[in-house]
């Protein structure tokens, strides 16, 4: 880390032509970089490294983790500031480094006003392939910018009914009995739905453990850890009999022939997450999986999600809106879509001990929407 560190400075330095700072990754960051051109810029981007530390060790099917780097974002215009963030989990292969010298080539001088937001994003697109996580933390901060101008929550502007938003799902990682059990007692009165990680070789020892004390219902993610399509179809007949409501992403990500035997067979739906980046994915994924799992770091932000949203439904797939681990900005962003959702997937904030921001709020299990403007969050104090 200490190596990374260093090395990732050396490189902010040189990419930015600025004298060596310190970036303080964990903790307090008031060292924002900002863009060369930012001062005759209209629009001013500006960007910061920080480090989220998680509550507990998080293990999935493919690593365990305690922290999670992200790149916050800020765009200044007229007096407003519209924020945004870039989350990185290890397994998309976007780091800091690589979102800083995105964002260092993002030059919004040539554009008016953040109302020009489908041209500006047709730039971010072109300006590098992948890098959504980059992309998506321009995206959040422009359409934050739009509804503190209009002075209207995202949700409105989209139409959408704050009332209708879904219940989220609270994620407990795959772990021993006991740690399970003690996580499902802590969550289960909080949560209405809790999402259960499986894909080791202790899926019915986790679910039987859940079931020992709760009956609270579950989705499951496998995080494409059954290669085998009839144990994947045995393994999902056992959890429909315990009160599962939906699979997620159960086989590898490339096997889309055995994800459309199962999805067919399946008596639970089949929800694609790492098979679905974007929007283009979703041609290839329809009567493959029953749904797809849509998240702004994923698919380059707001706007992408959004088209997602629609052309599922329009396919009448099932839309889930989920998250990575994040601050409270890009989950409180996500969640202003969440009316569009069948299921929200949306805990990123509540997994991290040093939240940047106020934001939504789950009240009884269910995704509660701030009034404010914009994405709606507002930044905590930091503390000297
Ligand atoms: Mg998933």
């Amino acid at each position: 880390m200490a190596a990374n560190r260093r090395d990732f400075i050396k490189l902010s330095a040189l990419t930015l032509g600025l004298s060596l700072i310190d970036y303080p990754l964990y903790g307090r960051t008031n060292n924002w970089i900002k863009t060369l051109n930012s001062e005759k810029s209209v629009m001013k981007l500006s960007f910061s490294p920080y480090n989220l530390l998680l509550k507990h060790v998080f293990t999935v099917a493919s690593n365990s983790r305690t922290t999670t780097p992200v790149v916050l974002t800020q765009i200044e215009y007229q007096g407003l500031v519209g924020y945004g963030e870039a989350s990185m989990p290890p397994y998309l292969g976007e780091t800091q480094e690589s979102v800083v010298k995105f964002l260092q080539k993002v030059d919004l001088s040539k554009f008016a006003n953040p109302f020009e937001l489908d041209e500006i994003m047709l730039y971010i697109e072109k300006i590098d392939k992948n890098n959504t996580a980059a992309k998506a933390s321009v995206d959040i901060a422009l359409h934050d910018l739009l509804g503190k101008i209009l002075q209207q929550p995202l949700y409105k502007l989209w139409g959408l009914n704050p009332q209708k938003t879904p219940n989220t799902s609270f994620t407990i990682g795959i772990d021993t009995p006991e740690v399970v059990i003690e996580k499902v007692k802590e969550t289960q009165n909080e949560f209405k739905i809790l999402k259960v990680k499986l894909g080791k070789n202790s899926d019915k020892e986790m679910i039987n453990a859940i079931r020992s004390v709760s009956d609270v219902p579950l989705c499951v993610d496998v995080n494409q850890g059954w290669s085998d399509k009839y144990q994947a179809l045995d393994m999902i007949n056992w959890l429909h009999e315990k009160n599962v409501v939906f699979v997620e992403q159960p086989m590898p990500k490339e096997k889309l022939d055995d994800m459309a035997w199962l999805t067919q067979h399946s008596p639970l739906p089949t929800i694609a997450d790492e098979s679905v980046q974007r929007i283009t994915d979703i041609k290839n994924l329809y009567q493959v999986f029953s749904g797809i799992n849509i998240k702004l770091m994923k698919c380059g932000g707001l706007r992408e999600a959004y088209n997602m949203m629609n052309v599922a439904k329009a396919l009448e797939m099932k839309v889930m809106i989920g998250c990575m681990t994040e601050t409270s900005c890009a989950v409180t962003a996500a969640a202003q879509l969440s009316p569009m959702a069948d299921w929200a997937d949306l805990d990123g904030n509540l997994l991290i001990k040093n939240d940047r921001y106020n934001g939504l709020k789950i009240i009884e299990g269910k995704v509660t929407l701030p009034t404010l403007p914009g994405i709606g969050v507002k930044p905590q104090k930091q503390q000297s």
